[in-house]
């Protein structure tokens, strides 16, 4: 089967991977935008915390979390070394211990539904700054041992590669659908025509525009995040160290190389796709980053990545066939947890386009919800 998958962000790249291990014949198109999600993510995997109850959300990060593991060691054995992942653990922090217990709560209570929450364990404020030195003082802490973090941009180019090696091919444009009626036929780049089976839409914040000339008003809008990477200094082992979740919409990672990454802003209301490291961005990121990890304030500033996340309506993705058309598929709206879900959901979309059984009921997902007048 012929299969055109457009966008290479983490689902483009995600089902690419899989169509092409099961054997299939795929074409990924993506355009590079300034902003592409993935580029910027980095990337805690710990869905098991979280405080919303919708479940349909739940269910979606939870498999996102479990399907992990399995994945990096199928691309590990295909050859591809660097993966970005690693599960070092998160520290979910806190000053006020009431709070903690009501966190462990809540993850003791998932645990039985998901073990590869792995270890809670309940750290001291010692404890807790002897895992991840620049803390400031008096936060204790929930150990989760079986979350992770994963740099986007490794992930990716790790998934595009192997998809090359399983046959893939990937070439750099703008594409548009093209269509007879009601039946997508395949698609139109750089001045060419690709005919395909089916046709994957995987465009992130930028879907919208494609699906207009089936006259579809496509609902996705976008959130831009800022976030900074800062270089400290060469006495730190940061490769192990835990993912920092503190009480506030901030958070803290360290990667290999003494490199840690703090942020993100969550700004909405972004005029156009505006790329810019702003001011305040910077600045709410170092006052909430430093109020957090003092330690980081000699920290070398290395750059700042900007990346739109997508949402959909009820910021609920949306997985599966395009209403009304045939040759057409397409998920969005992964929101400010897609380095999580996404893989999975490529996983499945690749299914879908195979015309294979998806792994999860669908119902919840339908691209009905994005669409108005649909
Ligand atoms: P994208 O990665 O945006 O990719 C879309 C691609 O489609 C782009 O490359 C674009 O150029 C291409 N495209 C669009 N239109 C066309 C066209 N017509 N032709 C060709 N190509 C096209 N998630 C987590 O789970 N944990 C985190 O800690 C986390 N942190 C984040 C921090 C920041 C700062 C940001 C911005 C996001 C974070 N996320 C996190 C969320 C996650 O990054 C996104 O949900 C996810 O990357 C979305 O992936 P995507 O493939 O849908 O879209």
């Amino acid at each position: 089967k012929k299969v055109i998958v457009i966008g290479a962000g983490i689902l483009g790249a995600s089902a690419a991977y899989q169509l092409a291990v099961m054997g299939a014949e795929v074409l990924i198109i993506d355009r590079q935008d300034p902003g592409q999600a993935t580029d910027a993510a980095a990337g805690i995997i710990c869905p098991w915390l979280s405080q919303r109850r919708n479940q349909a959300w739940y269910r979606l990060a939870k498999a996102g979390a479990r399907f992990y593991p399995e994945l990096i060691s199928q691309l590990k054995e295909g050859g591809e070394a660097h993966t970005g992942y690693a599960r070092v653990g998160a520290l979910s922090i806190h000053t006020d211990e009431s709070k903690l217990d009501r966190i462990e709560e809540r993850a003791r209570m998932r645990l039985a539904d998901a073990p590869e929450i792995g270890v809670i364990t309940r750290l001291s404020a010692g404890q807790t700054r002897e895992r991840f030195p620049l803390l400031a003082e008096g936060y204790a802490s929930v150990h989760i041992s079986g979350a992770a973090r994963v740099d986007g941009r490794a992930l990716r180019d790790a998934l595009l590669h192997s998809a090359q090696q399983h046959g893939a091919v990937m070439i750099s444009g703008d594409a548009a659908l093209a269509f007879e009626p009601g039946r997508v036929t395949g698609v139109n780049a750089g001045g060419h025509y690709y005919p395909a089976d089916e046709v994957i839409i995987c465009a992130g914040a930028w879907a919208n525009p494609l699906l207009m000339p089936l006259g579809i008003d496509f609902k996705v809008s976008y959130q831009k995040g800022q976030i900074m990477h800062l270089q400290v200094s060469d006495q730190q082992d940061t490769e192990v160290w835990p993912v920092v979740i503190p009480p506030s919409d901030q958070y803290l990672l360290a990667f290999a190389r003494q490199q840690i990454v703090i942020g993100a802003t969550h700004e909405n209301d972004v005029e156009g796709y505006n790329t810019r490291v702003t001011a305040g961005g910077m600045q709410e990121i170092l006052t909430k980053g430093l109020e957090v990890a003092p330690g980081l304030a000699d920290g070398t500033y290395s750059e700042v990545r900007v990346g739109f996340r997508p949402f959909t309506p009820g910021f609920l993705p949306v997985i599966g066939a395009v209403p009304g058309w045939s040759g057409v598929l397409a998920a969005n709206g992964l929101g400010a947890s897609g380095l999580t879900m996404g893989p999975y959901i490529g996983y499945q979309l690749a299914k879908l386009a195979l015309g294979r059984e998806p792994d999860l009921e669908l119902d919840d997902y339908s691209l009905q919800r994005a669409i108005t007048g649909g």
